[in-house]
């Protein structure tokens, strides 16, 4: 097969992890007789010294012209967000791409290796059971994207932000979720508050037509403070966890801290027509930006995430998992993930340790 990838690595750590994303592609092509074309356009702080913009029209025309996009991260360290190279800087990128794309669709799984079961900061008792989830949030609704006000009213500083969905959203993303159940162990838990936001009963009442197409999907609802707390108390009952926009951001950055590090995550966000963005949960982690000890985990996975999810390529988005476990049981560790006894190494010595095992 012949793919043509648009490679936006922009920020902090996100060129020292996309180079070894880059290599364990090349080697998956060799392997599997593809041929991976990769399309390098600029983003975030690295598009704005060269355009004076985050997302510039150069880099949308790349990512059009192109089957997938793997992306980096964007965004400047903590304490210079003010500055106008950083200002707003993810959300103009991330927002933008996302809004360019219609990339309504975002999965993020959260899964505990064996080998890792130690970095986990729940107790052995919760994790023995096994956690392995896959968030599926709505990304392109709700109040993220609706009416933002800030005004005086009657001499007071007033805000509003305004959540709508209207049930064709609703729709979409929970067959993303039924499917992506189907292909897991089968069950599907649906997160709102509809005890409270009419939107989450719409919400309720869709998800509940929509499951009547997938009848071999156990699936019930729950309530997202409840949720949030299940997470920790008992995370091993969840296989997919479906939910709209604010609520998933919350609970997939939870979810992403079961595994132990930022630095393991991956996630895809795919548009109606199965083109996809794929990136590491995290962001630009500035503080150890060329140092060249960021785990390039997350990033290898995210490129499996686009072979599985984007060029539905099971096997060789499986081989790079595999090799990914591999590693890890065979000791090898970046710095965020280090245990005493193992083996340290850096970025790119870990990206080596990977290809060996593909
Ligand atoms: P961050 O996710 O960059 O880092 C949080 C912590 O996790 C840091 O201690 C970092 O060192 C660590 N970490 C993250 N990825 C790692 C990896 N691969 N290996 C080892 N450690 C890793 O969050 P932050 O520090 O709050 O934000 C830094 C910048 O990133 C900000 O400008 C923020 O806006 C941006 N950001 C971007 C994205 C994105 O591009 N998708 C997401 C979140 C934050």
């Amino acid at each position: 097969m012949e793919k043509k990838i648009a490679v936006l690595a922009g920020d902090g750590i996100g060129p020292e992890v996309m180079k070894e994303a880059l290599r364990i592609l090349d080697k998956i092509a060799i392997k599997f007789g593809h041929k991976f074309q990769f399309k390098s356009a600029l983003i975030g702080g690295a598009a704005y010294d060269k355009y004076g913009e985050h997302f510039p029209q150069e880099t949308k025309d790349i990512c059009k012209n192109c089957d997938a996009i793997l992306f980096g991260s964007v965004g400047g360290p903590v304490d210079k967000l003010t500055e106008s190279k950083w200002a707003n800087c993810e959300r103009n990128a991330l927002l933008g791409i996302r809004k360019e794309f219609n990339f309504h669709a975002n999965f993020r799984p959260a899964r505990i290796y064996k080998s890792l079961s130690n970095i986990c900061p729940l107790k052995k008792e919760i994790i023995e059971k096994g956690i392995d989830l896959l968030v599926v949030r709505e990304l392109i609704g709700g109040i993220y994207f609706g009416l933002h006000e800030m005004k005086e009213i009657e001499g007071k500083r007033t805000a509003k932000d305004v959540m709508e969905y209207n049930e064709d959203q609703i729709r979409i993303i929970a067959h993303d979720g039924f499917q992506a159940a189907q292909k897991r162990r089968k069950k599907l838990t649906s997160i709102d508050k509809a005890n409270v936001l009419d939107c989450s009963k719409l919400w309720r009442q869709i998800v509940d037509e929509v499951a009547k197409e997938y009848p071999e999907i156990e699936y019930c609802h729950m309530l997202v403070d409840n949720c949030a707390m299940q997470l920790i108390k008992d995370p091993s009952q969840f296989d997919v966890i479906l939910t709209e926009n604010t609520f998933g951001d919350i609970l997939s950055d939870e979810a992403a801290v079961l595994p132990g590090s930022l630095g393991l995550m991956p996630s895809a966000s795919l548009n109606k027509d199965g083109f996809g963005l794929f990136e590491p949960s995290g962001g630009s982690a500035q503080d150890i930006a060329g140092k060249g000890i960021a785990n390039p985990i997350a990033q290898i996975l995210s490129a499996a995430m686009m072979l599985k999810y984007g060029f539905g390529m099971i096997q060789e988005s499986e081989d790079i998992e595999n090799a990914v476990q591999k590693t890890l049981e065979d000791g090898f560790r970046t710095g965020d993930i280090y245990e005493e006894g193992m083996k340290k190494v850096g970025t790119s010595e870990m990206g080596d340790e990977i290809e060996k095992r593909i």
